[in-house]
């Protein structure tokens, strides 16, 4: 079978019956081993994913915490969507977007229109901006992104641009590097071959190999990071978080560098979505038991959730591995100027503002960080593994998490917003170890109080 060295079914399968077989004391030690901070194996991580025991998945979750706690410390990274298209050519079976629903209400924004998106995105208080559209040759090619990345840049104070489209060829890609994006974000959807052809049915979404190979195009034209996911709820997650593992240490392995972000969509309602009910549903639990195996197994890689989930399984989440939200979130194109059910990817569940979004992270002792330094300073790809797996990073995502926070406080927060944050920050400004970061920290918020923006280490 074609690229079975990147997933290798039987492998998985295989792993997965010998995961069974662990005892309670193997599972404890692999808990145990995970505190290192230096990741799991494939063996491993297949005991922990078919663990259903209490108390194990206590001790799992709790060790998730710890791990997020030692590597990302409290910081929680926000962004929102922005949808350019819902028109697509392929025909994606849960999807509201495919090709034969024809109620949708079909819109590709021009690029004025995108940019007013960007600016009212920008009016929340957001600072990065995931562009996500459908896949249509003749409405959403390569120069149309391109141009939206641009543009957006020229016209708002968005300072990142990620990106999650179709896959594209290394010619395309070198285009989209060169029109400043940060991440570029694709998902397989499930790496199980036969449940994949029957969910993408028709269409350039058909060619599994195509899209599989897409984040290889990507590093090969030059693009750092990239970031992997499966839908959760079309095949046994068990097996696909396996074959995403699978994936990941291919990359690392070959590249050198493996995924920036793994995001974990679970399946939601769409509208005229050919699926009358989710395949495999996958329950609450384990949604928590998930996002802890993959904190465990490849500790340096950003956990993404989005606003497909509801408010309290989010609350809970932001502790458990959690590294980067999506909020005030639409997932239609112009949605953010004007609202319209009938042009929606799918429903979302968490309707709570980027404001409100902000107090919730505060009560929770999380500090929500807009930081884009990173990418602008270069830090990425593979440099910034290296300054991750050193714990670097910290001395510089600390302070700029408080000063972006700062920022936003200023210009776009509510009263009570305002009053939570200042609190968490005070806070965290004593937990700077270095003293003359802690000084110069103390002196750019001061600055930022007068107007300054976009102060960063
Ligand atoms: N059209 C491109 C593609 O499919 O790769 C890029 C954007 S697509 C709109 C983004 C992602 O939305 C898909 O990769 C899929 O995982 C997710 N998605 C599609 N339908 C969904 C649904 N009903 N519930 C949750 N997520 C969904
Ligand atoms: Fe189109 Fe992407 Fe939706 Fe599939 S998931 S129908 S490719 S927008």
């Amino acid at each position: 079978m074609e690229n079975e060295n990147i997933i290798n079914e039987q492998k998985i399968f295989s792993l997965l019956d010998q995961g069974k077989q662990a005892t309670r004391e193997e599972i404890f030690e692999i808990i145990e081993k995970a505190k290192d901070c230096y990741g799991l194996t494939l063996e491993e991580a297949a005991v922990l994913i078919q663990t259903e025991d209490k108390e194990i998945l206590e001790t799992l979750f709790e060790t998730a915490k710890m791990i997020k706690e030692e590597i990302y410390g409290n910081r929680i990274v926000v962004f929102a969507p922005l949808y350019t298209s819902n028109e697509c050519t392929n025909n994606c079976l849960y999807c509201g977007f495919r090709a034969e629903n024809r109620t949708l209400h079909r819109k590709t924004l021009n690029i004025q229109e995108i940019v007013q998106e960007a600016q009212a995105i920008e009016q929340q208080g957001h600072k990065r901006i995931l562009l996500v559209c459908g896949e249509d040759n003749k409405k959403t090619h390569i120069q149309h992104i391109t141009e939206a990345v641009q543009a957006i840049y020229r016209g708002s104070d968005i300072r990142r641009i990620n990106v999650n489209a179709a896959p594209m060829s290394v010619e395309e890609f070198k285009l989209l590097k060169a029109s400043g994006i940060g991440t570029f974000q694709i998902f397989q959807e499930t790496y199980h071959r036969e449940t994949y052809a029957k969910m993408h049915p028709t269409g350039a979404k058909s060619d599994y190999d195509y899209r599989l190979t897409a984040v290889e195009r990507a590093l090969e034209a030059g693009v750092d990071d990239f970031g992997i996911g499966v839908l959760l709820g079309l095949y046994d997650y068990r097996f696909d978080v396996m074959a995403a593992l699978m994936h990941s240490q291919y990359m690392d392995e070959k590249y050198g560098v493996g995924p920036h972000t793994i995001s974990v969509p679970r399946l939601r309602p769409a509208l005229e979505s050919a699926l009358k009910e989710v395949p495999y549903p996958v329950s609450d639990q384990d949604f928590k038991k998930i996002v802890a195996v993959y904190r465990l197994t490849v500790p340096y890689t950003g956990i993404i959730l989005s606003t497909r989930e509801p408010a309290a399984i989010r609350d809970e989440l932001l502790s458990l591995g959690v590294s980067q939200i999506s909020a005030g979130s639409k997932t239609n194109p112009g949605g953010y100027e004007k609202d319209d059910r009938e042009a929606t990817q799918f429903e979302t569940s968490d309707e709570r503002s980027l404001d409100e979004m902000l107090q919730v992270v505060c009560e929770q002792g999380h500090l929500p960080s807009f930081c884009t330094a990173c990418y602008r300073a270069n830090r990425t790809g593979a440099a910034f593994m290296e300054l991750a797996k050193d714990a670097h990073i910290h001395e510089f995502c600390q302070p700029n998490a408080i000063l972006t926070f700062k920022e936003n406080l200023v210009h776009y927060a509510s009263e009570d917003t305002k009053t939570k944050g200042q609190r968490l920050i005070a806070e965290e400004i004593e937990k700077i170890n270095d003293e003359k970061v802690k000084a110069e920290t103390v002196e750019r918020l001061k600055r930022i109080e007068k107007g300054e923006k976009d102060l960063y280490f």
